[in-house]
């Protein structure tokens, strides 16, 4: 078995280089805001259990209390109603969590109007350029949103709602249905756009990759340090019986 031999000499030799795409985890991390009459999803919180003190005097150690969907996360397909028969997060097949990834870099667009998102046409140019998107892989969208790092930058809310890009519906629809994709990952809160409640359907993203059984990687940053094909990305969530998404380290692997 060489390949592995061949892995392990790259990554020491430094012809791969690893590179972190997860935002901090912290109580200040960003996080997804809905309407006042629904439940909302919990900040990331340490309680700290002992400090090599009374409580513990060797010892430090935390309990955590965080949503499934806080922070750099993986969304499962029964996170949406479209997809409440499939897969939850601890039955996700192992396979999907080390996937060839390519990246569309749309952040100059988005630069200008932050409701930017991304068409069908975009992807065909990117694939005419780069050559199909590869099975099972992901698209990572790099929207340069990465760089908001507090709650009012990443949510952006304006008269009309929150303003932050995404998806058009017959996008998502085609990865979805069309595409060999196994999902998308992007930088914000979630993989719907800001407007994407008033879109048809509603929530695209969730609605159509979900439903399909596929997946999404929410607030990833780094991706401008990623080539636009060639990467290859490891995602394992937690495995929470039941659960509908985790928290995730998400690291990409790229030729140097
Ligand atoms: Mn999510």
């Amino acid at each position: 078995m060489t390949i592995l031999a061949d892995l392990t000499a790259g990554l020491s030799s430094g012809q791969i280089q690893m590179i972190d795409l997860t935002t901090p985890l912290t109580d200040q991390t960003p996080l997804l805001e809905l309407p006042p009459e629904f439940g909302q999803t919990a900040r990331f919180e340490l309680e700290e259990i002992s400090r090599y003190d009374d409580r513990g005097p060797a010892w430090y150690w935390n309990n955590f209390r965080t949503g499934e969907h806080t922070g750099t996360h993986f969304d499962a397909p029964n996170h949406w109603i479209t997809g409440k028969d499939k897969a939850d997060i601890g039955s996700v097949p192992i396979e999907a969590f080390v996937a060839p990834a390519v990246v569309i870099d749309v952040a100059d667009q988005v630069a200008k109007d932050p409701n930017y998102l991304i068409e069908r046409h975009h992807l065909t140019a990117f694939e005419d350029e780069h050559g199909p998107f590869p099975a099972g892989g992901w698209l990572l969208c790099r929207t340069g949103w990465s760089s908001r790092v507090t709650q009012a930058e990443m949510i952006n809310n304006t008269e009309t709602g929150p303003a932050s890009p995404g998806m058009s519906p017959e996008c998502a629809r085609w990865i979805a249905e069309e595409s060999p994709l196994q999902g998308i990952g992007v930088e914000t809160v979630g993989t719907d756009a800001g407007a994407a409640h008033s879109f048809d359907p509603a929530f695209p993203c969730h609605s159509f990759l979900l439903g399909n059984g596929k997946f999404g990687l929410a607030q990833l940053m780094n991706l401008d340090r990623l080539p636009p094909t060639g990467t290859v990305v490891l995602a394992s969530p937690l495995k929470i019986v039941g659960g509908s998404g985790s928290p995730v380290r998400v690291l990409a692997m790229v030729e140097g």
